[in-house]
């Protein structure tokens, strides 16, 4: 199928260099001219005048299936947040998982987010999601196989055998990774994963050519563990397991000293900055400024609804920039084109994907976003990127993704968004009696308002 948006106003290329009244021509999935008058003969043409076109966003690291705990962690430090999310996996069935991740995604996307660094212990009704909506992500478990038995057995995280969990992850890889929506490999985090099971998923993710991804440093409980367990500070300790490369992705990393920095630099390894969810369980702000100036790529994640009340990761380079700029009293620390850039190619970078998505280029996937220029944040218009980073209520009008429209009018084009409603609805207050009668009484944590 052969698509053109015609006369509109696309930001081009990795600088985002604004250009008007260009025709962007899309074929086989792909973007294949970003000229003037391009011939529309055979193509279904789009108008573009009232729009300006950006790459999809990419969130970077991203946990679909907590957006049924959303509202439950108010308040609670980041522990009392693990225990949660561990004792409520209990009672969560896939088809719940499936749907109420569909929810997520569908903010997401509709706030611009067309690619998903998307974790979580279900990849089956992960990958179901992103397929349902057209979407492109990849899904990777992140699995624990040391036992945290200080811990009730209420709320105790499932563990498996390291064994196991490399079969199951490959197993898995080789049935469901494809073009749009990828498996890749993962764990934990330094604390509850063995050794034996971060190298073995690195080495699954070199044999297969994709990504790892991991949570690192989030947090001074967090670092204090790895080096109980290991000796070492988290990434000094992957750097000691040999496990750093530019395949890596580490999310959140808020407590990283120097040498970490400048390991994570030499190893071309991604860092996923979460400034929402980090302040929202109070585990530190990543030294973003450090990174960048040391050459570290960074990109960001809005990570769970359950630790940020949102699926924007729009919202997140906003709140990038509020803390570096009180941290620094500075206005120069990062600047919004640089926010655009962790928004989409730097994410792709992250996944591996930087050959194919996160910028508007001839030959790239065609993942795009067009936003209207009559919806109100858009108005007067003077700089459109910086209205994206720094205005609220930013709507994606309609979505391309692998060249295929799944969004139009503010509406996707591939489900009926009332019955997925209604039905996100009934499951969420049958999982809201569950917690109550089941979890709820081992916990500290907030309840119905
Ligand atoms: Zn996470």
């Amino acid at each position: 199928m052969k698509v053109l948006i015609k006369q509109t106003t696309a930001f081009v290329g990795a600088s985002f260099v604004r250009r008007d009244n260009v025709d962007i021509a899309i074929e086989g999935g792909r973007i294949t001219g970003i000229e003037p008058d391009i011939n529309s003969a055979g193509s279904t043409v789009f108008d573009g005048r009232d729009f300006f076109v950006t790459p999809g966003f990419i969130n970077s690291h991203f946990h679909p299936s907590q957006q049924l705990n959303r509202g439950l962690a108010i308040g609670v430090s980041h522990s009392e947040q693990m225990d949660l999310l561990h004792a409520t996996d209990r009672i969560k069935d896939p088809d719940a998982k499936y749907v109420l991740s569909l929810i997520a995604l569908l903010e997401g996307l509709k706030a611009g987010t067309t690619c998903f660094y998307s974790v979580g212990s279900e990849i089956e009704s992960q990958v179901k999601a992103y397929t349902t909506l057209g979407l492109r992500a990849a899904c990777t478990m992140i699995p624990k196989d040391i036992e945290a038995c200080d811990k009730p057995a209420e709320i105790r995280a499932t563990t498996w055998s390291t064994q196991d969990r490399l079969n199951t992850a490959e197993e898995l890889h080789l049935r469901h990774h494809g073009d749009m929506v990828r498996i890749h490999f993962g764990v934990c985090n330094v604390r509850y994963a063995s050794d034996n099971l971060i190298q073995g998923m690195v080495k699954l993710a070199e044999r297969y050519d994709v990504g790892f991804h991991m949570h690192v440093a989030e947090g001074d409980e967090y670092v204090k563990e790895a080096i109980k367990r290991t000796g070492h500070r988290p990434v000094e300790h992957l750097h000691h397991l040999g496990v750093l490369s530019n395949r890596v992705a580490l999310a959140h990393a808020t407590k990283l000293a120097a040498e970490e920095i400048d390991l994570l630099a030499r190893s071309g390894a991604s860092v996923v900055h979460c400034p929402r969810a980090n302040a929202y369980v109070a585990v530190g702000l990543c030294p973003v400024s450090a990174l960048l100036n040391a050459g570290v790529n960074v990109a960001l994640g809005s990570d769970a609804a359950v630790n940020n009340n949102s699926n924007e990761v729009r919202g997140e380079a906003l709140v990038a920039y509020n803390n570096l700029s009180h941290r620094h009293e500075s206005v120069d620390i990062v600047d919004y084109r640089s926010l655009f850039q962790m928004l989409t190619i730097n994410g792709a970078r992250a996944m591996g994907l930087s050959h194919d998505i996160g910028t508007i280029d001839a030959g790239k996937k065609a993942d795009v976003v067009l936003w209207s220029k009559n919806d109100l944040p858009f108005i007067p218009g003077h700089n459109y990127l910086a209205d994206l980073i720094f205005t609220d209520s930013c709507r994606a009008h309609t979505v391309f993704v692998d060249g295929k429209k799944v969004l139009e009018n503010y509406a996707s084009c591939l489900l009926d968004e009332g019955q997925l409603i209604a039905r996100a609805r009934e499951i969420s207050a049958g999982y809201y009696q569950s917690f109550e009668r089941e979890i709820r009484q081992h916990l500290r944590c907030a309840g119905r308002e």
